[in-house]
């Protein structure tokens, strides 16, 4: 119905937090219509003129962080520290494709047919109307990290935030016109995925997607009909190897970081550890001690150490996950309930052991504050392990050995791995981010995420017709040239400079 509106409450305790116009799939057509007649304008603004634009958001973002920390907590009852971490990954998107943009687009010169009498160059031009359709765990970052690389390659962007998270999204858009970003080049459309979703894929130029594994492949296999281009950030059951040289506290932190970070919604994540038998029980021990010392909670201050879950369907998701693997004989380590006496969506911080692969949790992704810790015998049996998943986004591994780590990560079948470390590859912006099998199709980040919203037009030239190349192999009207031809090309293979 025109003039809707879509309310916002937060998880944490109920309240209604805001309201943003509800959009119907009539809507998207005018969207459209408004994207495609700014977006060439926009793409003619020469690149230092596009960038100040996102320096400037990337300067009113820090300075208002206050303002931008609320409204990300409100909306997902996340604490203020995991607010933080979402908006310094914005900045440091908005910073990364400021400096490094041009040199991503630049077009530039590529080996030529023939030397001498022909040339090639790349150029990489914007596809048009971009269209990105996000989820409710980084509202902020996910909404808008990936619409800052596609607007500073020349697209306009529609984003659909998740329903359940407008307001962050709303904040930046609005930050972004104010740091001179032209009318109709960003655009919000809120509203049910499965409504305007359809919609927006039918209308994009390219889509970049991050959500769930089913709307993935739907998203996908609507591109795909109309063959535009579509990158996918899906799931994950990210593993955890811990190996008898590993500092054990640190990676205890890791752990603690890597499963319980925004409550454990995060999609690089981690689910599940595999610790090397010899350390196993002093991991568990220390994990479990440092687990239920961790402040639950939600405040606007600095004082917790996790929130809230996006909601009580959420909770009642993951606390399924829990009750099922412990009805087949699960062991509750630390955590394993609800936290009704802190809100509608608390869960309690959860480690297991004892699980095994009759339990949904062991290979599904929860998405939640749950991980299963499993003993293992050696690296061999960890890798193994942690490769058996039809998930390959992120991994993390504590060797304690650097040379020994890099040969173990290079085996570990996820897009991306962390060395004593869980999550920094999402602040490691210079390197492509992204899944590998159900995980995802296509990069965020460094060079392959700006490229994803370009099409490579190649322009190559012949001094002449006659002279160049093609003349050459018009030319021929003899086996005795096409045999000199051949040699030449024979001798070209050899000449380190022009093969
Ligand atoms: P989650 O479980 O994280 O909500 P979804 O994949 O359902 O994961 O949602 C991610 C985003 O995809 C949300 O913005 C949602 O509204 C949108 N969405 C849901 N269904 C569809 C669909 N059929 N087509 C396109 N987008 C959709």
């Amino acid at each position: 119905m025109p003039g809707e509106r879509l309310q916002v409450t937060n998880p944490a305790t109920g309240e209604l937090v805001g309201e943003v116009p509800r959009a119907t799939p009539g809507d998207v057509a005018p969207a459209f219509a408004r994207a495609r007649a700014a977006q060439p304008a926009w793409a003619a603004v020469p690149w230092p003129a596009r960038a100040a634009v996102v320096r400037r958001f990337h300067d009113l973002l820090l300075e208002r962080r206050d303002e931008a920390l609320d409204t990300i907590q409100q909306e997902t009852g996340k604490t203020r520290r995991d607010a933080f971490a979402e908006l310094t990954a914005v900045a440091s998107t908005a910073r990364h494709y400021v400096a490094h943009g041009r040199a991503y687009l630049r077009e530039r010169r590529r080996q030529a047919a023939m030397p001498l009498v022909t040339t090639a160059r790349v150029s990489h031009l914007p596809l048009g109307v971009v269209v990105c359709i996000t989820p409710w765990n980084y509202p902020l970052l996910l909404a808008i990290g990936d619409a800052l690389p596609a607007l500073l390659a020349g697209n306009a962007v529609v984003v659909k935030p998740a329903e359940a998270t407008p307001l962050s999204a709303e904040l930046a858009a609005r930050w972004l016109l104010e740091a001179g970003l032209p009318m109709g080049v960003l655009q919000l459309l809120h509203g049910p995925g499965a409504e305007l979703g359809p919609a927006l894929v039918a209308a994009a130029d390219a889509v970049a997607f991050t959500g769930s594994v089913v709307t993935g492949r739907r998203v996908a296999a609507g591109a795909a009909e109309r063959l535009v281009p579509c990158s996918l950030e899906l799931g994950g059951k990210n593993p955890m190897i811990v190996l008898s040289g590993a500092p054990l506290e640190e990676a205890v932190g890791g752990l603690l970081v890597g499963a319980f970070h925004n409550s454990g919604q995060t999609c690089i994540g981690i689910e599940r550890v595999y610790v090397e038998r010899p350390i196993f029980e002093r991991f568990v021990e220390r994990a479990v001690e440092r687990t239920r010392a961790m402040r639950v909670g939600w405040s606007l201050g600095w004082d917790m150490d996790m929130g809230s879950l996006i909601g009580s369907a959420h909770a009642d998701k993951v606390l399924a996950h829990v009750a099922d693997a412990v009805a087949k004989g699960a062991r509750v380590l630390a955590g394993g309930e609800r936290r009704a006496d802190l809100g509608p969506a608390f869960v309690a911080p959860t480690l297991l052991g004892d699980v095994n692969d009759e339990m949904a949790v062991c290979a599904e992704e929860t998405f939640g504050p749950v991980a299963a810790l499993y003993p293992v015998a050696d690296a061999e049996e960890a890798v193994r392990r942690a490769n058996d998943s039809p998930y390959g986004l992120n991994a993390a591994l504590w060797a304690g050995d650097g040379a020994r780590s890099l040969a173990l990560a290079r085996r570990i079948q996820t897009g991306s791995v962390g060395l004593n470390s869980t999550l920094l590859v999402y602040d490691s912006l210079a390197v492509p981010m992204g899944g590998m099998k159900a995980s995802g199709l296509g990069r965020r980040h460094g060079r392959e995420g700006i490229l994803r919203f370009t099409r490579a037009q190649s322009i190559v030239s012949s001094v002449a017709t006659a002279g160049g190349w093609e003349g050459l192999l018009t030319g021929l009207t003899s086996a005795r040239a096409a045999r000199r031809l051949a040699r030449l090309l024979h001798l070209r293979r050899r000449l380190p400079g022009l093969r």
